[in-house]
C-alpha cells in the first residue's frame, strides 16, 4: 500500500495561557466557545490572540490496485480489498481457502 493524502482541513491553534482542561470532552466544550469567538473576531474585526491558522494533511494509505483507501497510523499489513493485494500477502493455503486458487 502506497501513503497518500486522503484529505485536507484547516485548522486554527488559538492561545488559552492560563486554560489547561484535562478531560477531553470538557476541552472540545472550551475550544468550541473558542471557535465561536473566533468567528465573532471575523464578522467584527474585534482583538483577539490567534496563535496560527494552518492546513492540516490527513494521511492514510492507499492500495495501488483498486484504490481502496484506510484512514489508519500504521500501514495496514493483511489487506482485503482485491485479490491483487490478498496476492501480495496470501499463503497458497489461504488463496485455496478464499477460492483464488485449486489445492
Ligand atoms: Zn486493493
Amino acid at each position: 500500500m502506497k501513503k497518500v493524502v486522503l484529505d485536507a482541513h484547516v485548522e486554527i491553534d488559538v492561545n488559552l495561557p492560563y486554560y489547561f482542561e484535562r478531560d477531553p470532552e470538557k476541552r472540545a466544550k472550551r475550544l468550541e466557545q473558542e471557535a465561536s469567538d473566533i468567528k465573532d473576531f471575523i464578522r467584527d474585526h474585534r482583538s483577539i490572540d490567534v496563535h496560527d491558522v494552518y492546513v492540516v494533511r490527513e494521511y492514510g494509505w492507499k492500495c495501488e490496485h483498486c484504490g481502496w483507501t484506510n484512514e489508519g497510523e500504521k500501514e495496514p499489513e493483511f489487506p482485503e480489498c482485491c485479490e491483487t493485494a490478498i496476492r501480495e500477502w496470501a499463503t497458497h493455503e489461504e488463496l485455496v481457502e478464499f477460492g483464488y486458487e485449486e489445492a
